[in-house]
């Protein structure tokens, strides 16, 4: 990853953060994009943070296009609503966050990627697979994360993109934190999960970086659970 260009949409805190850090610390220019949170990347040589909005027309696109070169993309936006989000105005923003945002980053991004034959890698959830009972937007735009990973790999493939997703099981960042606090969610998130604990940013942010690697050259279209087990259990 030395010298590689990165820009991790969503890198300004939880699963996103962790990816910047890692890229970092193996060597590649990294920017961090997203909201303002409490837990940025700390910036250094390696890692700028830059503040955009994916909400706000054209703040991802600009940031894009002021890029000379780009490796690797990752999408790691992602809002969730939980119980909200059966008004339609909630649904709506939802879907254009976690899938169009992805969708849009993924667009403007092709030129620069195909330079550089560089690849992409969304992130996707346990969500994709089953439904959501509480939030039927989230569970909505990750099944679409998955089939959009999909139909990428094969456009894009002609560029000499690989794309490729992650789908994070329970993982320890703010997006989890009301249900961490709900004893009997988590008693039952951990009954099913076979490695009986919460995995970590870091952990998923290790898996992302392999997808990025020329060891992973002839891997797309995939979708690579992290999960601890979760999905086979
Ligand atoms: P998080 O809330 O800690 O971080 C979310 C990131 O998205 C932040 O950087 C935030 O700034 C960015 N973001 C949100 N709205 C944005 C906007 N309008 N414009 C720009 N950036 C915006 O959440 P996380 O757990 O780190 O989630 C990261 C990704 O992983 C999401 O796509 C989430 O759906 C996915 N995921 C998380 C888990 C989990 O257990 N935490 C599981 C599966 C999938």
């Amino acid at each position: 990853m030395a010298e590689q260009h990165v820009l991790v949409v969503g890198g300004t805190g939880g699963i996103g953060a962790a990816v910047a850090e890692h890229f970092g610390g193996l060597g590649a220019h990294v920017i961090a994009a997203g909201l303002p949170t409490k837990a940025p990347p700390p910036e250094s040589t390696a890692i700028t943070v830059e503040e955009i909005d994916l909400a706000k027309d054209g703040q991802l696109e600009d940031l894009i296009a002021r890029q000379a070169r780009l490796d690797v993309l990752v999408n790691c936006a992602g809002i969730i609503r939980r119980r909200l989000e059966f008004q339609p105005e909630v649904f709506s923003q939802v879907i254009d966050i976690n899938l169009t945002g992805t969708m849009r980053a993924c667009v403007a991004a092709r030129a620069l990627l195909a330079a550089s034959q560089g690849n992409i890698i969304n992130v996707a959830s346990m969500l994709s697979y089953f439904g959501g009972p509480l939030v039927p937007a989230y569970t909505a735009s990750k099944g679409g994360v998955v089939q959009l990973t999909k139909s990428l790999a094969v456009a894009y493939a002609e560029d000499g993109i690989r794309v490729n997703a992650v789908a994070p099981g329970w993982i320890r960042t703010d997006l989890t934190a009301e249900i961490r606090s709900d004893p009997e969610a988590e008693r039952r998130i951990l009954d099913r999960t076979p490695l009986r604990r919460w995995g970590t940013p870091a952990e998923v942010a290790q898996v992302v970086a392999f997808l990025a690697s020329p060891g992973a050259a002839f891997v797309t279209g995939a979708v690579v659970p992290v999960d601890g087990g979760y999905l086979a259990a």
